[in-house]
């Protein structure tokens, strides 16, 4: 087998570890990989001669991803999980008791264990690049680092800073790392040799391995070197987790708990034993492994789509936008941010201003994140061209239609942009409810159209469905996959059905709630019983936010397509058309909105409870349990005929895009392995249940009943 690890010793007597895992993109972190390092530290720890170690990778842009996700997902027991922690603290023990400068040279992501790697160093270089990012990610994972970073990080650099990074797992940039101390020096990527070698001899001529000091704010000082000001830290960072994972994630509140019990208060070795406990008792956890099963499955979509054949799309390439509403202008940021040149049309010069502005809004919240610079938003903006006229559109390679919802002028619109465009050009719809057979049919090229749905708001939402009418090349849906790559967004291929994959689940949990509110229960209720689930806000806030008008368009146009089972209760639209109530954006809907804060809206009950009678609604109680099942188990029924229907191809891509495309609960990995936990049996009889009481759009699928009675799953294999 070809190895991970080379090691060169130079004229200067200087031990040039390199990392470049074989046969992979990026280096990962698995146990072979582990213990070929450890016999490399032997190895130097034997040679006298050396006198300094330098690591770094033989990748071109990256330096570690972190550990194998892989052998992670095969952690059976505690007893394997610690004896992972522990051959990882042991390589690193030794990393750390060389006698000799020890200096990583990150360029490119490090993170994970790749980072716990960099802080047994006794020194860090990191690359000016963009690309260069350090993290310790793995409370995404539902696990804590698991390799020292609980207890070298805080040991490096400042208590607040360490439990920034180690609770929300969120990368810093090489600036940033420099900034607080992570990093010793910061090099430009294009003089990283010299800066190295300059770097080395520095340490040296030093008469011992000399390590930085943390450096910390005078607040921060004082508060941490007494036990009550630290005290004060680890319950503001408590506060902070609460908020943000709503008591859904263990891993934030164990690590907090790891670092309080160890930070100045036991040796090192002591502390690795407190941090491996804890990453074990996480690791077998079903949060965590629902949480490694959607990361490998969302690198599994991100590759998935392509079989084989090339795509004409040149680039950095050229786009057109048609339509510069709240969409238009978003999706115009996208293909600009990617670096592609855009053309933006609307009708008038006004719609083209909003449009504008929408993409300037979103390049500017990218400036206050710093994830890109003042003249960079400048030249990406100069690369939006708005227009009235079809200027330029016989040159571009792809052109995304994305103006008002109506069958006749969405119909008019394509075959004016086919009329303009070269044979070439591949032509995309926005559409979120049309059957893009009907779109398709207005065109003289129906192979080059595809259907392209992009979510609200684009820079937010990481899904796009791809929807291939009956017509569509496959070049033409690689050339559409293939773009939202490069738009940094994960592609999935749906089937052409009304509301495509996302909206057809998703309706009816919204439906359900507009139901249950019509029965009298409150809006709080509803969305904090389904907050509480774990949905990112509930579903009558999020109908507020959507505006409740749109929802309703939507929602009759799926109750056209499906029937009884998205039978839209009349409440819904008379809220909307009687009250004028649109939701947020009108600053009355399900709630109230004033000054940041609401308050469910008496009018809107009122104006439901008279609906009452037209739509054959008895007012009445529910317990908790029935307000969620309604909801949730409305979706699993949908999803599972949407499985039945070839609207998507497999459990796993389906639950990805439920998470991607709504945000449901990712620590129950997805909706259908969700109903897998709580048992498909199980939930035919509840389905049953509600079908008894509330009629048939809560008859279980065949699907559902056939598992049920084969004692299945959705998921053949136990993951
Ligand atoms: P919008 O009303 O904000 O914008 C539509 C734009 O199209 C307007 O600027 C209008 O002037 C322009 N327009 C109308 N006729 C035109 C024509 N003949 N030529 C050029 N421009 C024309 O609508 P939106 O919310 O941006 O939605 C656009 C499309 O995206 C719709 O198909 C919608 O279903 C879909 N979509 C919307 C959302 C959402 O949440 N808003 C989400 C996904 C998909």
């Amino acid at each position: 087998m070809n190895k991970a690890w080379t090691l060169e010793i130079d004229h200067d007597r200087i031990a040039w570890l390199t990392f470049d895992c074989p046969d992979q993109k990026v280096n990962t972190f698995g146990a072979a990989v582990l213990s070929e390092l450890d016999s490399m530290i032997e190895q130097i720890g034997t040679n006298r001669g050396i006198r300094a170690v330098v690591i770094r990778s033989g990748k071109e842009s990256s330096f570690i991803a972190g550990a194998d996700i892989h052998e992670l997902a095969q952690i059976k027991t505690t007893d394997d999980a610690a004896e992972k922690a522990n051959a990882g603290h042991e390589t690193f023990a030794k990393l750390a008791a060389l006698p000799v400068p020890t200096i990583a040279v990150i360029h490119g992501p490090c993170l994970g264990g790749g980072l716990e790697m960099a802080l047994a160093c006794s020194h860090r270089i990191v690359t000016d690049d963009d690309r260069t990012r350090l993290g310790l990610p793995e409370v995404g994972l539902g696990i804590i680092p698991g390799w020292g970073g609980t207890q070298r990080l805080p040991r490096l650099i400042a208590l607040d800073q360490s439990l920034t990074m180690i609770l929300t797992g969120k990368p810093i940039s090489s600036r940033k790392a420099h900034r607080i101390g992570l990093a010793d020096a910061i090099v430009a990527r294009a003089f990283v040799e010299a800066g190295v070698r300059a770097f080395v001899q520095k340490q040296l001529a030093k008469k011992r391995v000399v390590r930085r000091r943390a450096k910390e704010s005078m607040m921060m000082r004082l508060l941490t070197s007494t036990a009550p000001g630290r005290m004060l830290v680890y319950r503001s960072a408590a506060k902070q987790v609460r908020e943000r994972t709503k008591g859904h994630y263990p891993a934030p509140i164990e690590a907090l708990e790891v670092v309080r019990r160890t930070y100045r208060r036991r040796s090192l070795d002591e502390g690795l034993a407190i941090e491996r406990e804890a990453f074990a008792k996480l690791a077998i956890t079903s949060i965590s492994r629902n949480l490694v099963f959607l990361f490998q499955a969302s690198q599994r979509l991100k590759k998935s789509g392509h079989d084989g054949a090339q795509t004409a799309l040149p680039r950095p390439g050229t786009a057109g936008v048609v339509g510069a509403g709240a969409m238009g202008g978003g999706i115009a940021w996208a293909l600009s941010r990617a670096g592609m040149a855009v053309r933006m049309k609307d009708i008038a010069w006004d719609a083209l201003g909003r449009g504008m502005s929408s993409a300037a809004r979103m390049f500017r919240s990218a400036v206050k994140r710093r994830r890109m610079t003042e003249s960079e938003m400048s030249l990406a903006m100069h690369r939006i061209a708005p227009t009235l006229e079809y200027i330029g559109f016989e040159k571009l390679d792809i052109v995304i239609e994305a103006v008002v919802e109506d069958i006749d002028i969405k119909r008019k619109v394509l075959a004016d942009i086919e009329e303009n465009v070269s044979p070439s050009t591949i032509i995309c719809t926005n559409t979120s409810s049309l059957p893009l057979q009907q779109l398709a049919s207005a065109l003289r090229r129906p192979e080059q159209f595809v259907g392209l749905h992009f979510f609200n708001p684009v820079n937010r939402m990481p899904l796009v469905e791809v929807v291939p009418c009956n017509e569509s090349s496959q070049q033409t849906v690689h050339g559409a996959v293939e773009l939202v790559r490069r738009l940094g967004k994960t592609p999935i291929i749906v089937g052409d059905c009304p509301g495509f994959l996302v909206n057809r689940i998703l309706l009816p949990y919204l439906i359900e709630s507009a139901w249950m509110f019509e029965e009298g229960i409150d809006a709080p209720r509803i969305d904090g019983l389904l907050e509480a689930f774990g949905m990112p806000m509930g579903p009558l806030a999020l109908v507020d936010e959507v505006g409740i008008d749109v929802g309703y368009k939507v929602a009759r146009v799926l109750e056209d397509a499906y029937g009884e089972r998205m039978h839209v209760p009349t409440g819904l639209g008379a809220v909307a058309q009687e009250g004028g109530d649109l939701g947020r954006k009108s600053g009355r809907g399900f709630y109230v909105y004033n000054n940041g804060h609401r308050k469910p809206n008496r009018s809107a009950a009122k104006i439901v409870e008279k609906a009452r009678g037209r739509d054959g609604v008895k007012p009445g109680e529910l317990n908790d349990d029935a307000i969620v099942d309604r909801a949730v188990l409305i979706m699993v029924n949908e999803a599972a005929r949407c499985l039945e229907d070839q609207v998507i191809d497999t459990p796993e891509s389906l639950d990805m895009a439920m998470v991607m495309g709504t945000g449901f609960a990712p620590f129950r990995g997805g909706l259908l392995r969700y109903a897998d936990d709580r048992g498909v049996g199980v939930i035919n009889e509840r389905l049953q249940e509600l079908a008894r009481r509330y009629g048939d759009r809560f008859r279980p699928a065949g699907m559902i009943q056939n598992l049920a009675r084969e004692g299945g799953r959705f998921y053949k294999e136990v993951g």
